[in-house]
């Protein structure tokens, strides 16, 4: 596509389509090309004041929709994402560069989200408890609080804000969306197919533009009840220290470094196709990505063999290529601040095993292509192995046994998600026990949560909130606790007890 032919997208506020208000605008680009995809409105505050006013108009009718019904349209958004999901998958390749089978991996994600959370429409269970007092019935249902602010990074463009956005609405809240401006069109697209499902206006609105000042606003604006976030640690942190001020719920979800342990009776093949895709699925670029190896002594050598020789097979290209197996990262920055670390981690002592460079060779020469990168000899405490770096890079730490695996696991700051491969039950039972982590697998990768199940980490990777299963509700609604007095007298909890 030239230049003249990029589209211009609008955002979509009250149940409308329309130019930011400076009538400025960004650029989508492609990683893996550079090629321009769309321009997206550059919103700013007075952007984010009408989508959250038409927000707080529309939370009055669609609180008293009962949820069953908001759940109706949540099941069509499902059955639309589906009917589009190569489509979506196609275009996600192209704006954030990840290989096609896990685009299409990100939109079944979203798909699952829908069917699951639009069947909590007709749960959202509450609870009854007896009364202390005769003649009086006590029970509590979820109450939602109204306007919610949906912030999102760039590297599951429909996956992470499902998470958010579905359970919100059916839980009778209103919602104003901010995608990562590296995906914007994703996000345009997202809500398109809630418009289309019948959605009332204003019920879900997307702002496009940066952080700073889209993003801020949004958080700092009074009506705004709840802010929802997935991204890095030091944005989150800031925003909750502006939540905290204003009185506002925030829910976090921010960076991992997370690692696996290698047992010496581990099925080492098994073991080194899931370090593999768990190390350079995404291009690294994920949440829950292995970034750190902690293998036992006695099986050191032969999986660092194994994993060097099949990190040095991977194929890097354009994601909607059949033949390549790793992706561009994000953006120039970003491969910036990868190589950086590998500076860092050469400088620290530890053996660059493979890897180490940007890749520019022909058809790559305009993406932001990094070698897949495996560091030996990382010693806990190095800043490579406790910072994360959100690209290619794995470490090979050397442990000697699972008493001290576990400790290194456990010694970073973050606590998101965490392995171990092993045939030895009581050892992976131990694990499990001890490790402080929101996700442990046993024989699998770090990657791959399913969404019935509670998502999120302890530590700094968040602040105690889970996305995904039922608990995400939590973050969604509140609780009404209801006393209901049929005894026709005056009965003072507590006090009566005759
Ligand atoms: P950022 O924290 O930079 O951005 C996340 C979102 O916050 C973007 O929409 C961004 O907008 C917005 N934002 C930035 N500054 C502000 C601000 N001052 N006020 C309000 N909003 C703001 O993270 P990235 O997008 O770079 O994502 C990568 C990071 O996300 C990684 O560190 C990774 O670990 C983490 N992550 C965590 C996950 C988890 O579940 N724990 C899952 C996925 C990623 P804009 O794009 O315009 O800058």
């Amino acid at each position: 596509m030239s230049a003249v032919e990029v589209a211009t997208y609008k955002n979509y506020v009250d149940g409308t389509w329309v130019p930011a208000r400076s009538a400025q605008v960004m650029e989508s680009l492609n990683p893996a090309t550079g090629e321009v995809l769309g321009l997206v409105p550059k919103s700013g505050p007075e952007d984010v004041e009408a989508a959250v006013q038409a927000a707080a108009r529309a939370y009055q009718s669609w609180r008293k929709v009962p949820a069953p019904r908001r759940a109706e349209i949540l099941f069509r958004v499902a059955e639309l994402i589906l009917q589009r999901k190569e489509d979506l998958a196609r275009l996600m390749t192209q704006e954030m560069g990840k290989v096609l089978p896990e685009t299409r991996g990100d939109v079944q994600e979203a798909i699952d989200m829908a069917y699951f959370i639009a069947g909590e429409g007709r749960r959202l269970h509450g609870y009854t408890a007896p009364s202390e007092m005769p003649h009086k019935a006590a029970y509590c249902v979820r109450a939602p609080l109204g306007v919610v602010g949906v912030i999102t990074p760039w590297n599951f463009p429909m996956a992470i804000p499902s998470w958010k956005i579905l359970p919100a609405l059916v839980c009778g809240n209103t919602v104003v969306f901010k995608p990562a401006s590296y995906t914007p069109l994703l996000g345009l697209k997202f809500v398109e197919i809630f418009e289309e499902a019948g959605l009332p206006p204003g019920v879900l609105n997307i702002v496009t533009g940066p952080g700073g000042a889209a993003g801020d606003a949004l958080v700092a604006h009074p009506q705004v009840r709840v802010i929802s976030f997935t991204g890095s640690t030091e944005t989150g942190l800031r925003l909750a220290e502006k939540c905290a001020r204003l009185g506002k719920r925030v829910s976090l979800e921010m960076g991992g470094k997370n690692a696996a342990i290698v047992m010496p009776d581990a099925d080492l093949g098994l073991a080194t196709d899931a370090l593999v895709w768990s190390a350079f699925g995404t291009t690294g670029q994920r949440c829950t990505a292995c970034s750190r190896i902690i293998v036992h002594r006695d099986a050191r050598a032969e999986l660092t063999e194994r994993l060097v020789e099949r990190a040095r097979r991977l194929r890097l290209g354009d994601g909607l290529r059949p033949d390549t197996d790793v992706g561009p990262v994000v953006s120039e920055s970003q491969l910036q601040r990868v190589h950086e670390y590998v500076e860092i981690g050469k400088r620290e002592g530890a053996r660059l095993l493979t890897g180490g460079t940007r890749v520019a060779d022909g058809a790559l020469a305009r993406g932001y292509f990094y070698a897949p990168t495996i560091f030996d000899s990382v010693r806990p405490g190095m800043r490579i192995e406790q910072e994360e770096i959100f690209g290619p890079v794995t470490d090979l730490i050397e442990a000697d046994s699972l008493e001290r695996a576990v400790a290194i696991l456990n010694g970073t700051p973050y606590g998101l998600s965490a392995s171990i491969f092993t045939r030895d039950i009581n050892a992976a039972m131990e694990a499990i026990d001890d490790i402080e982590t929101g996700i442990v697998y046993v024989n699998h990768g770090t990657i791959g949560a399913e969404v019935h199940l509670p998502f999120g980490g302890t530590k700094n990777t968040g602040n105690g909130h889970r996305e995904g299963g039922t608990q995400v509700l939590d973050v969604f609604s509140e609780w009404k606790a209801v006393y209901i007095d049929f005894s026709g007298r005056l009965q003072r909890a507590q006090i009566d007890r005759e």
